[in-house]
């Protein structure tokens, strides 16, 4: 292709630049369009770079209008946007631009994590040894599928299992389920389970949230009625304090099993948690609670530069997509292609071990499991 240059991940390139043109808009009908062209692409399955003709034209896209295409051949071409830049400068927004951009790092494409999953070079682990997803919200809490449409979704990904983690009580926001409704949530599941025998197991999570002290929105004897307890940060996500004691304190919450987005940032938005994360992780590799990866393409919490030091602390690595639709169930690719950048092994996700195994770590996290 003359003149164009390979980039690491394009689409995030280009992603970037037009979301940077739609927070540099006054009207509020162009900055939407510029956000929905920025979602677009980054959902895109296949680099730009391999849709754009010889001639440097590019096919529609759906959700790409006439300046956003000027915006991609001006990237594609010289590998950078004056005309971004020049409308941040006539903006008077540089400064929340670049904060904006600072919390855009180590996030993937779509299109890369396609790129990374195919790539044999790396050593992590393949979809194909990916056994089950933990993380993802029914219509119980803030989700929209019934567990029977989950345990169909998944199974059509081949999975053997899979955990609905819907939100406690706590987190009333997210539509947070009561106890008494987790007991019908629970029938639900078992009839689920009973009707698709020894193929497939859904499992009855939770997603506690960690309260400002460290504290779950549950008590001790309720959060040991889920098969498996995930706890999450969902508040103070943007604070300049540190907060490494409200994290130990939730890792060292007997029921938990799962740090769930460990800092609760969202791309381009907040940075979420600052805590001493050797701290943490070593923590959590003393107590067998795995560091979650999630996959939601806003979140890719914990990215897979944070999640090679809690391979080095000797964690454990639960790799989930937070999936609130089946659609959504894809999202777990994107917590695959982090642990292959970090090069995670198999043997130290809980994810692809057998079902015996996840279910021997549940009981008791903290004795030897590893194969
Ligand atoms: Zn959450």
């Amino acid at each position: 292709m003359p003149g164009s240059r390979t980039y690491a991940d394009v689409n995030a390139v280009v992603g970037g630049y037009l979301r940077d043109l739609a927070f540099a808009q006054s009207s509020q009908q162009k900055m939407f369009g510029y956000k929905r062209a920025a979602a677009a692409i980054l959902s895109l399955d296949v680099p730009l770079t391999d849709l754009v003709g010889t001639d440097g034209t590019l096919p529609r896209i759906s959700g790409i209008g006439p300046g956003s295409t000027r915006i991609i051949r001006e990237i594609l071409q010289t590998g950078e946007s004056p005309t971004v830049e020049r409308a941040i400068e006539l903006s008077d927004r540089r400064a929340e631009i670049e904060r904006r951009r600072r919390l855009r790092r180590h996030f993937l494409s779509r299109a890369e994590v396609r790129r990374i999953l195919e790539d044999p070079s790396f050593s992590g682990p393949s979809l194909e040894q990916y056994c089950g997803d933990l993380q993802m919200h029914s219509e119980w809490s803030d989700g929209y599928p019934t567990v029977a449409q989950i345990a169909d979704g998944c199974r059509q990904r081949g999975y053997r299992y899979a955990a609905v983690t819907d939100h406690s009580y706590g987190l009333r926001i997210a539509g947070g389920m009561s106890m008494a409704d987790a007991a019908r949530q629970r029938h639900a599941i078992e009839e689920v389970n009973a009707h698709l025998g020894q193929q497939f197991r859904l499992l009855q999570g939770i997603e506690a949230n960690i309260d400002p002290a460290g504290r779950l929105d549950l008590s001790d004897e309720e959060a040991a009625s889920f098969d498996v307890v995930l706890a999450a940060p969902h508040s103070r996500l943007r604070r300049n304090e540190d907060q490494t004691e409200r994290m130990l304190a939730a890792i060292a919450h007997p029921a938990v099993r799962i740090l769930a987005h460990p800092r609760g940032r969202i791309t381009g938005s907040r940075a979420g948690v600052i805590a001493d994360w050797d701290a943490v992780f070593a923590s959590a590799a003393e107590r067998g609670v795995a560091i979650e990866i999630d996959g939601d393409p806003a979140r890719q919490d914990v990215d897979h530069t944070l999640a090679i030091r809690a391979l080095e602390a000797g964690c454990l690595f639960a790799l989930d997509s937070d999936a609130h639709t089946i659609a959504q169930l894809s999202y777990a690719e994107t917590a695959v292609a982090h642990a292959r950048l970090a090069g995670i092994a198999a043997e130290r996700i809980v994810n692809c071990w057998p079902l015996e195994q996840l279910l021997a770590w549940l009981a008791s996290p903290t004795s030897e499991h590893r194969r």
